[in-house]
Order: C-alpha cells, then structure tokens, then sequence
C-alpha cells in the first residue's frame, strides 16, 4: 500500500512506501534461519523487540538509495560474517552511509517521543538529526555529527545463568535508541553479530580502538577492533538483566559489563563458532 505524503528524507510530497526502520535483509534472514520460520520477542514486556517495523517514511526513490547501502553491506559485512571466520574486511564509503541511513532513521522516528524532551541534548539531537538528512539527501557532509562505530558481537561462551538471554541478544535480535545520560547521547544499534554506535553528543572516540567508520573507506581487522565504551556496555549489560528480570550486586553487575565488551572484541575467537552451532540447532 501507499499513501501520499511528504518523504521524511527528500522533503517532497511524493507516494510513500512503508519503510523497514531497520534493514529488511536482517529481518529476512532472523527468519529464514529461526525454526519456526517468524520474528520472535523475549516475551517479556520491558525488552521492546523491534522486528521489522514499518512506517511511511520516505518516496521509492530515497527508499532504493537506502536499499543500496543495505544491500551493500549485507553481500560485504553481514553474510560473510555469517558463512566463516573473516579476519579483514576492506569497505569503501558505502559503509558510512549504510551506518548514517541507520543513525538517521532512528533520530527521525524517535525525535518526538516525550521522552527526549527531558535530555539536555535534544538540540543536538535536533541537529544531527539535520546533518545526517543533508548528508543522506544531498551529500553535505556531515560536519559536527560524523563519529560512528562498528562492533561485531558473537555468541558468549558458558554465559552465566544471569544473562543466559545473552546469546540470543547477540545473534538474533535488533535493538535500535537513541539514547541519553546526563553526560553523553548517542546512537546505538544491535543486529545479530554487530552493534553500531553513533555520537551525539560526549562519546568518546578513544573508547572504540580500530573501531571507527571511515567516511571514504578503509580496512578492519577483526582481531584489533575493540569497542570499550563504559556508557554502551552499562546499557547492554542492563538489557541483558532485564530479558531475564535479574537484580544483581554492584560486583557482578562489573564482571557481565566486563564480559559484555570483551564479547565484542572477540569475534574472531574459533570457540565461539562451535557454540555457533551448538545454540542454532537448539534455536
Ligand atoms: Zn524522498
């Protein structure tokens, strides 16, 4: 169906189609490869499970250039990542897009919940929201807003009982924010087997070491990208205790945050692909 609309991304009344807010191929192949053959949630209501929501959100012509990037990014990073160990992975500025048309749509879905009213950045939420949009649209470049991070996740090994959700997060859920502290705000994605980070505003970039997008292109070695940011690990730590309802001391809560940023640097570890195999048959 379509209906006719301003495109959030070109500003033109154009039809619209009803938009993926997160990439399609993902929520294709969540459920191409679950055994019951559908999207599923944690079943528990404070893990809000975003599958492949849609609304009317941009003209055909801005959704194919996303489609692009996505389709891009799913034959360079996701299915290789998928099908074996891959060590290096070289991308040009397709990458940077791809993560920006992300940071972009969750902004523009997001910006007007009330919620975001009570951060002291708003208006620089207001103003990414901006520069990403010029950058999408127009190729501007995106001047104060251009800082974003790619992780690659895997399953834990022996997690502990209190975040036994924790390889199901990692590997088959999506989870897009835009989140806020009183001391940062930022952008945060989680696909199975990647996280993306985008600054808003006090991420700081020497907590994601080989870790940055390159806006032109570049090369990541799996073995060197590490993603040590205490304000991401907190928030996915907490996630992961709310899938399973968990209260927890101080003292553990540091041993899973710990546990949490050593899983997104060691994609490259051989064990993680046994229990690869072993988590899909039980799936
Ligand atoms: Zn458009």
């Amino acid at each position: 169906m379509k209906v006719e609309g301003i495109c959030k991304l070109c500003n033109i009344n154009k039809k619209l189609e009803e938009s993926h807010i997160t990439p399609k191929f993902i929520s294709r192949w969540i459920k191409k490869t679950s055994a019951t053959g559908r999207l599923r949630g944690l079943g528990n209501p404070n893990i809000p499970f975003q599958d492949g929501k849609k609304q009317y959100l941009l003209c055909s012509d801005c959704e194919d250039k996303f489609s692009k990037y996505e389709t891009w990014f799913a034959n360079n990073f996701f299915h290789p990542s998928i099908s074996g160990v891959k060590i290096t992975y070289e991308y040009n500025e397709m990458l940077f897009k791809f993560v920006a048309s992300l940071f972009w749509r969750s902004l523009v879905v997001n910006i007007d919940r009330k919620v975001y009213d009570e951060s002291s950045f708003k208006q620089q939420m207001i103003n990414c929201e901006i520069e990403l949009r010029q950058f999408l649209n127009k190729e501007i470049f995106p001047t104060d807003f251009n800082e974003m991070y790619i992780g690659m996740t895997s399953f834990i090994v022996n997690a502990p009982k209190e975040i036994r959700g924790a390889n199901f997060f990692f590997t088959r859920m999506i989870d897009t924010q835009v989140l806020f502290t009183d001391k940062v705000s930022y952008f945060y994605c989680l696909i199975p087997y990647f996280i993306f980070v985008g600054n808003i505003a006090g991420i700081e970039s020497n907590n994601f070491p080989n870790s940055k997008v390159n806006p032109i292109g570049g090369k990541f070695l799996t073995t060197q990208m590490t993603l040590k940011d205490p304000n991401v690990s907190s928030f996915i730590t907490k996630r992961l205790l709310d899938i399973e309802n968990t209260n927890i001391s101080d003292a553990q809560n540091k041993i899973i945050e710990d546990m949490i940023l050593s899983n997104i640097e060691k994609y490259s570890n051989s064990q993680s692909f046994i229990a690869h195999f072993l988590d899909n048959t039980s799936l």
